[in-house]
């Protein structure tokens, strides 16, 4: 593409052909005034206050919606265009009322930054504010406060919320002398489409819009900004921790315009669900259990504790009857840590983490597959993609930003999105078809899309056999799986299931994301190796804005994987049965290591059942509500001889401990994350930690000291150090080199610049592997006694086991309480209505919640989001595993339900 060039303010400047004059000034380091300009949304030019002069046209021109062209003469500050400026500046004021001396917002401000440098009137300032609406929208709401009095009423917010977000939720009203921004009808936020994302927050130009907890806690001009990577979900958005110097306490969470790789833009539990890290209720020294009871004790009593104990246990019946797990939730230098203490201190392999219950099926299909268990493509290459296809994967609540992008592309670049999942998901009504499979079929789903794409020669015949093996032994299951044959078992219309075919087949790049509706089944691994099965077919793989995409859920579970916090594993995915590999890593730790494969953590909770497991080491891991076939976790939670827990609060597992150990949370410390699509980013601590808490990998050093293991480390930059040394995905990164924007993976070596997509000319395999995969049913089917099917899953607002985020008011308002949702013609069948009590049965146990009648689910089965401790939703899945994984079924499970009050009776009470 030619690049234009043109001059600005005497200055010779280049511009991208299609850039505005606004937009060419910025790049070029010039600023031009603006209000209603934001990057992520389309200029209207409304504010007026761009205005430039363009050598040899009449009148002045609103530079943000004028585009850049060869040869221009721009004047962006002549004294004609700063008097007018000033002019539309005082207009503003007129309708903005309220001092910069009582605002938070005083010191961000845009409007207050012009008003300085435009030297306005004294009487601009403080004028009298209107009477407050008769309703404000926002007057209930715990997460955001709209003042009309400081609006400018420049729309942004609405814009952002209808182009950005496509939440729809706010609009302009009018009232008498004036226009508001309000929601449609003025009914309260809370009731309205808004998510509560804040992203009218972040493009406000002026105070209007507010976090309401942020309120009175410091002005924005005193606010020091440490940039650090949210710690909620696999997407890793890069926000900025606001914290009063004065106080130490975290104020608000900002984003960043042009950040990757979420360009700004937060979710409600980036922008709202930080208030945990100054709870009350944080853990501030190590407890010892005495008695039946936790009693206050010191660090060195705490780890000589654990030590002594630890050590009693190995020498009577070995390293093996110690387990460990590690945590998604902390950061890549405390996972390698960890495994390293378990499996060179220790010398037990008995180490695991969450990612087992959420993506070890992933990791188990990609790698034999591809030869590398993580996210081929890059988030930011979705907006481009052609075709998108989510399956299992309700991306709008579990990686809100990802979907963001998903709307993008199908919305804004035509993109064509096919949404296979058995609920009616947000990103349905962007689909161009909706697959709404039985849950548990999604391999004869899949193989019925290769076979209609074989039938009607839709196969990258040059790319099967280039770059691929054993297709025809693929293809000879595939065949037997026609749409018809298919719409049988998933209960999909076999035309519906054409359509989709010939969409992705067709599709230039064709892109798949999928997530948990895929990997938590006992044919989880099955599920995977299908989808990569149809990226090869179609020649889908190693090419930009395409790829097999697995979201992965937590911050740090990818980089809990990378660096070896599971049993077969050392960091870098280096195989610990391999002597050669073992060999490498007893010489980098100096120690003899196990050569077996150790337990996995179903497995492990086994072990403590079966009494061969007498030891479990807990760093941030909250099994006891996140594990399936609860009633059984916690039998062996309570049997298990010996327990620690380290974390930020007493969990529901902690509650089972011998010994609590107060944990840093990411607030508090300096390390990396690594997100899903493998980029490792940096973690910077922001505010001082509470009472006595320590950093993790100090204290599992401090312990692994105390046992005998000597592990000193200056900083976690050192750890990184040493990670980069023994496992060559990271060999180049480094802290230095990760100032700025995260590095992706591989990245061999110093100079690499990282790897934005993988399998480019060649899989890390060598050939991509397709894999022939016959359907299987789920272990559990509905019948007489439990005629459901009940499937389990996340929710926008509450995040895993609810320790972080039931711990703030705004969420907790919008999402109080667990529920079961139904379809209406089985309510109705079963007498339930909307809000009612029922009770919810499986063969592993009961669970009391509150009905949600409606149509978000099929006929025939239940959904139940299972963050909720009043009503975990695990005392009902299935622990049985994938065989290759070792994933539990927790997506399908045979149900009942009943109502346990009914209505009428609740009412009269
Ligand atoms: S918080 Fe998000 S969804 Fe709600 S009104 Fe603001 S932009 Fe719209
Ligand atoms: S609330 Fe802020 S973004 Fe919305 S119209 Fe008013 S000034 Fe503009
Ligand atoms: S999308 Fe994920 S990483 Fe981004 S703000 Fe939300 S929870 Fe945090």
């Amino acid at each position: 593409m030619t690049q234009l060039k043109l001059t600005i303010d005497g200055k010779q400047v280049t511009a991208q052909p299609g850039q505005t004059i606004l937009q060419a000034a910025l790049a070029n380091g010039i600023e031009i005034p603006n209000l209603c300009y934001d990057p992520r949304l389309t200029p209207t030019g409304s504010c007026r206050l761009c205005l430039v002069e363009i050598e040899g046209q009449r009148g002045l021109q609103t530079s943000c919606v004028s585009e850049a062209r060869d040869g221009w003469v721009v004047r962006t500050n002549t004294d004609e265009i700063r008097e007018i400026r000033k002019t539309v500046l005082e207009l503003l004021f007129s309708e903005h009322k309220g001092h910069c001396t009582t605002c938070d917002e005083n010191g961000r401000c845009t409007l207050q930054r012009y008003a300085y440098e435009y030297q306005l009137g004294e009487e601009v300032f403080g004028r009298a504010a209107y009477a407050e609406p008769a309703r404000n929208y926002t007057a209930d709401n715990l997460a955001l406060e709209y003042n009309p009095n400081k609006c400018i009423r420049c729309g942004r917010c609405i814009q952002i919320c209808d182009e950005v977000q496509m939440a729809h939720a706010l609009t302009f009203k009018s009232r008498a002398a004036s226009v508001e921004v309000s929601t449609a009808f003025d009914i309260p936020l809370n009731e309205s489409t808004c998510v509560l994302c804040g992203q009218c927050i972040s493009t406000c130009p002026t105070g209007a819009l507010y976090e309401r907890s942020a309120q009175g806690l410091g002005q924005a001009k005193d606010m020091v900004r440490t940039r650090t990577t949210c710690v909620y979900c696999g997407v890793g958005c890069q926000i900025d921790l606001n914290v009063n110097p004065k106080t130490n306490r975290l104020v608000r969470v900002t984003s960043e315009v042009g950040c990757i790789p979420n360009n700004g833009n937060l979710c409600v539990k980036g922008r709202f669900g930080m208030e945990f890290v100054s709870h009350p209720d944080r853990l501030t020294t190590p407890l010892i259990k005495r008695n039946g009871a936790f009693e206050k004790a010191s660090w060195d009593e705490a780890i000589e504790f654990i030590a002594g104990k630890l050590k009693e246990i190995k020498s009577q019946t070995g390293p093996d009857s110690i387990a460990g797990l590690s945590s998604a939730k902390c950061t890549n230098e405390d996972n390698y840590v960890f495994q390293k203490f378990m499996r060179a201190g220790i010398g037990t392999n008995n180490v695991d983490h969450c990612a087992r219950l959420c993506h070890a099926s992933t990791v188990a299909g990609l790698a034999r597959a591809f030869g590398s268990g993580a996210m081929t493509n890059s988030i930011d290459e979705l907006k481009n993609a052609k075709c998108i296809f989510v399956i299992g994967s309700n991306t709008s609540e579990a990686h809100p930003v990802i979907a963001l992008s998903i709307k993008e592309a199908a919305v804004r670049h035509g993109a064509e999105l096919i949404v296979a999942d058995p609920r009616e998901i947000d990103l349905v009504p962007y689909a161009k078809v909706h697959l709404q499979q039985r849950p548990g079929t999604d391999v004869a789903l899949v193989n019925a899309l290769m076979n209609v794409i074989i039938e009607e020669d839709l196969a990258d015949k040059d790319f099967i056999a280039e770059r691929t093996e054993d297709f025809e032994k693929a293809a000879e299951v595939i065949k037997e799986m026609t749409p018809e044959a298919a719409e049988k078992i998933t209960g999909v219309p076999a035309e519906a299931i054409r359509q989709a075919a010939r969409i992705y087949a067709k599709a230039e790049t064709a892109c798949i994301v999928f997530s948990m509706g895929i990997t938590q089944h006992t044919t989880g691994t099955d599920n995977v190796l299908s989808l990569a099965n149809l990226a090869m077919m179609t020649g889908n793989v190693g090419k930009e804005s395409a790829g097999v995409n697995p979201l992965r859920g937590q911050n740090n579970v990818q980089g809990a994987c990378d660096l070896g916090a599971l049993p077969n594993v050392y960091p870098g995915y280096q195989s610990v049965e391999d002597a050669a590999i073992r060999a490498k890593f007893e010489k980098a730790w100096n120690t003899k290591l196990p050569a077996k494969n150790g337990l996995t953590v179903v497995e492990i909770f086994h072990a403590i059942e079966a009494g061969s497991i007498r030891a479990l080491y807990l760093m941030g891991e909250n099994p006891a509500l996140s594990d399936p076939n609860l009633n059984r976790t916690r039998k062996a939670l309570e049997k298990v001889e010996f327990m620690v827990s380290q974390d930020v609060f007493l969990t529901e597992s902690g509650q089972y401990a011998d010994v609590v150990l107060p944990a840093f949370s990411f607030a508090e410390k300096d390390g990396t994350f690594t997100n899903t699509e493998r980029r490792v980013q940096r973690v910077r601590k922001a505010v001082p930690p509470p009472g006595q808490a320590r950093d993790d990998w100090q204290i599992v050093c401090d312990i692994a000291t105390a046992f005998g293991f000597e592990m000193h480390y200056e900083n976690a930059s050192q750890i990184m150090g040493e990670i980069a040394s023994v496992s060559p995905i990271y060999g180049g990164i480094s802290f230095e080199r990760i100032e700025k924007v995260g590095l992706q993976w591989p990245c061999p070596d110093k100079n690499h610049p990282g790897m934005k997509y993988l399998h480019k000319d060649k899989f890390t395999r060598g050939k991509g592997k397709f894999h022939p995969v016959h359907f299987k049913e789920p272990a559990e089917l509905p019948g007489k006694e439990f005629p459901f099917v009940l499937s389990t899953g996340r929710l926008l607002y509450q995040y895993h086991t609810g320790t972080l985020t039931r711990r703030v008011p705004a969420i907790n308002q919008k999402s109080p309480t667990g529920y079961v949702e139904i379809h209406f013609q089985d309510a109705r069948e079963y007498g339930i209505k909307d809000g009612d009590p029922v009770e919810v049965s499986t063969r592993r146990g009961k669970v009391t919640t509150i009905a949600s009648v409606g149509t978000a689910v099929a006929k025939g089965w239940l959904f139940m989001p299972f963050h909720f401790a009043e009503g975990p939703a695990n005392m009902l899945t299935n622990d049985a595993l994938d065989p290759i994984a070792k994933i539990p079924e927790l997506k399908v499970c045979a149900a009942s339900i009943r109502q346990v009050q009914p209505t009428n009776e609740r009412l009269q009470n």
